[in-house]
């Protein structure tokens, strides 16, 4: 038995089309399963879509959570059942905390955690059809650690932790295993603008990253398979680091 084969499941993946998102669906496609991606930009989505043969994208903003819990429900029509869920969607606002308006901080909250939630609770009656599912939350490093310019962000991200240990608590009964995924700093869209506008980034990253390099997205592919296949079921509640060492560099 091939404890990382995913012929047979299908996924979705939120923010698929881009960054994290897509090197993780392209791992879970890689395995064997069918995908579903989500995002609002529907140029991006098709694509993304075109690595996918036999997927499907939807377009949705996941601030909505009508729209939100409809593309959970839309996925598990079109591919006939869902058995994996990727909370990856996510974006960041960069302000010092007084600064920040409470739009904005509804905005990177509602984005990054309340949709994660939305969808979790969406998701679980298919996975529960499905005889069970996984789960994968995405979380930063900011889940761990604090920085001055990422209130929301890191709230959000903190959040996703917890959420992740209370869905694997409660569903671990039905076969639903629940984790998360702390990225270190990976080069996509998100950090290319953070790169550019905060001076000393780059060299910092590389200066802490043990790995001396930052991540790139295919780098997430295989924790992905892993949290998502046979080889994890008795894994559940973490949050685990994909980083280069970041995270334990003292
Ligand atoms: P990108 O900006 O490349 O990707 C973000 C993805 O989220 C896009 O696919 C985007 O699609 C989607 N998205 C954003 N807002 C919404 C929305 N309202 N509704 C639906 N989809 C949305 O960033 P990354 O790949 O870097 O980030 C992916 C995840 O990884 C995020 O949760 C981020 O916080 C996390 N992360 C990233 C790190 C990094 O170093 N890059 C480090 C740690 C965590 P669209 O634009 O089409 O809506």
């Amino acid at each position: 038995m091939n404890l990382f084969d995913l012929n047979g499941k299908t996924a979705l993946v939120t923010g698929g089309n881009g960054g994290i998102g897509l090197g993780m669906a392209r791992g879970l496609a890689d395995a064997g399963a069918r995908i579903a991606i989500a995002g609002r930009d529907k140029a991006k989505n098709a694509q993304a879509l075109k690595q996918f043969p036999g997927g499907i994208s939807l377009e949705a903003d996941l601030r909505d959570d009508k729209a939100c819990r409809a593309m959970v429900d839309e996925a598990a029509q079109r591919l006939g059942r869902l058995d994996i869920l990727v909370n990856n969607a996510g974006m960041n606002v960069r302000k010092a905390p007084q600064d920040y308006s409470l739009e904005e901080w509804k905005l990177v909250l509602d984005t990054n955690l309340t949709s994660a939630f939305v969808a979790a609770q969406a998701a679980y009656p298919h996975l529960k059809r499905a005889g069970g599912g996984k789960i994968v939350n995405i979380g930063s490093m900011m889940s761990i650690f604090g920085a001055s310019f990422v209130a929301p962000y890191g709230a959000s991200k903190g959040g996703i932790v917890q959420l992740t240990r209370a869905l694997a608590c409660a569903w671990a009964k039905d076969n639903i295993q629940v984790n998360a995924v702390l990225p270190g700093w990976i080069d996509t869209a998100m950090t290319r603008r953070a790169r550019s506008d905060i001076q000393g980034l780059n060299e910092n990253v590389l200066r802490r990253t043990p790995a001396g390099r930052w991540g790139e997205a295919g780098d997430l592919a295989g924790i992905a398979v892993f949290l998502c296949s046979k080889a994890s079921d008795f894994i559940t509640g973490t949050a685990i680091p994909a980083d280069g060492g970041y995270s334990v560099q003292g």
